[in-house]
């Protein structure tokens, strides 16, 4: 017997208790605080203490992890977390976590994981179909982050094909993207990332709705060529992280094509719409763009760190990407196959495909477009009983997320309400700035979030307000 293997019979017991342990975390969602007491100095003591107690018994250990991720950590999975967009994920996503971490696909190269690719393969071109894509391409990857990051790259290797071997000493002209001051601040890490610099990245004013301004893009993309700078790719948003807007999509898309710039539409959050049939419109536009951002580890519940990058261009990738070495297999080349690794920043991955593949052969096609149609009214509902206690709804947005704020709160109050609701344990949801007005906001992140829970938050929300007074 291999020490890391254990010995049979005592794995069968471990894997027994810890997945009794499993079912009760996720059974007992709601009785659970939804936010921790933070102390640094009580967290890391749990950990010493623990190691100097040199405890061997193997359910100890399991009672250990699953204590701390109990005890000090804000349970997102919790149906009363109207919080960023961490998701409570699916059951068959959560077995997938546990198949694939005991086969451990090798996501590099195609030949060692024929079956695991061609799922992923399956679902991105599904994906890409939905957005309105004949022949979609793209990549599973860890996140929104990692797609923007590649998006920046096949951008730059689209319009400056010797970016690949000079990098940016090789261009006459200084390259700039376009953007809002609303956009998810990955975009200006990407920039950083690939050398741009985040100078290169310019601000597009918004709107009072916070949408991108298309005038004032037209008018900054105009300014910059007239200096010498040059304008290769414009990234309008699809819900906004903080207020859930969504970038006017087609008139970016023709402003991009009128100046050849990449366009590139981050959906992280926003794109999930694309599977809901009647939803979707709210995302027109979208097909005129090159390639898409969107996360599955948001609103479609897949556990943390799963995005996809989408693209129309399908050698785009490849292009941006290959790099031979003579130590990967090679038996592929016989089939129309390109291996993962020459496809995606990452090299050896995991099978990310099949967090999304589970739930689809568990619920269909229809189990997502049901789940967000959920979403939707919940967010509706909570919506409609805040404005008829009096609130203001302080953002215009198509997706489950609401600003929001008493008429005549201050800031500070409400920073407290905020405060009254996290410190309560039933709840969480933080604020947000709108036109330079603090106002809370809660987002439908959880597909088990109930009428009780959304009555629960806005119950909490009238105490706070009179405990205030
Ligand atoms: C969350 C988010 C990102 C970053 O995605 P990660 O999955 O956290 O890497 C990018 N853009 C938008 C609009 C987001 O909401």
């Amino acid at each position: 017997m291999a020490l890391f293997d254990l010995d049979p019979v005592k794995r069968n017991q471990i894997t027994h208790y810890t997945t009794g342990i499993l079912e009760n975390f996720y059974h007992q969602a709601r009785a659970r605080d939804v936010s921790p007491d933070l102390d640094i100095h009580e967290v890391r003591a749990y950990i010493s203490d623990f190691l100097a107690s040199e405890e061997t018994d193997h359910k100890k250990i399991i009672d250990h992890v699953f204590g701390g991720l109990e005890k000090h950590a804000v349970q997102v999975t919790h149906p009363s977390y109207f919080g960023l967009f961490n998701p409570r994920p699916s059951f068959p996503s959560i077995l997938s976590d546990l198949i694939t971490a005991t086969t451990n696909p090798q996501m590099a190269a195609w030949t060692h994981n024929p079956y695991a690719f061609a799922v992923e393969e399956y679902l991105i071109s599904e994906l890409g179909k939905r957005f309105g894509y004949s022949r979609p391409d793209g990549t599973f990857c860890s996140g929104g982050a990692e797609a923007n990051q590649t998006a920046v790259l096949c951008a730059l290797n689209f319009h400056f094909p010797e970016y690949l071997m000079s990098g940016l000493h090789g261009l006459d002209k200084q390259p700039v993207l376009y953007c809002s001051a609303e956009t998810h601040h990955s975009i200006a890490k990407a920039a950083r990332m690939c050398g741009l610099g985040i100078n290169s990245v310019k601000h597009v004013a918004i709107n009072s709705r916070l949408q991108m301004d298309v005038a004032d893009l037209k008018r900054k993309i105009n300014e910059d060529k007239a200096i010498g700078l040059q304008p290769f790719l414009v990234v309008a948003t699809a819900g906004t992280t903080g207020p859930g807007s969504i970038d006017p999509l087609k008139e970016i898309g023709e402003v991009a094509s009128e100046n050849n710039l990449w366009y590139h539409v981050d959906g992280a959050f926003g794109g999930a719409l694309a599977l809901h049939s009647t939803k979707k419109a709210i995302l027109n536009g979208i097909e005129l763009s090159d390639s898409i951002t969107i996360d599955i580890h948001k609103w479609l519940a897949a556990p943390m760190g799963t995005g996809t990058f989408l693209t129309k261009h399908s050698s785009i990738l490849g292009s941006t990407f290959r790099i031979t070495a003579d130590y990967m297999p090679k038996e592929g080349n016989d089939f129309d196959v390109e291996d993962p690794y020459t496809h995606s920043i990452q090299w050896s991955r995991r099978s990310l495909g099949m967090r999304m593949y589970l739930p689809l052969l568990f619920f269909g096609w229809s189990g997502f477009e049901q789940t967000i149609e959920h979403h939707m009214t919940m967010g509706n509902l909570l919506a409609n009983i805040l404005v008829s206690k009096g609130w203001k709804i302080m953002n215009h947005s198509d997706l489950p997320i609401i600003c929001f704020k008493g008429k005549d709160d201050s800031d500070n109050t409400v920073r407290a309400i905020c405060d009254y609701v996290v410190k309560s344990k039933q709840a969480w949801i933080s604020v947000y700035p709108i036109n330079g007005e603090l106002c809370l906001r809660a987002c439908i992140t959880n597909y088990a979030t109930t009428y009780e829970d959304v009555r629960g938050l806005v119950h909490l929300l009238e105490n706070a307000r009179q405990s205030l007074n």
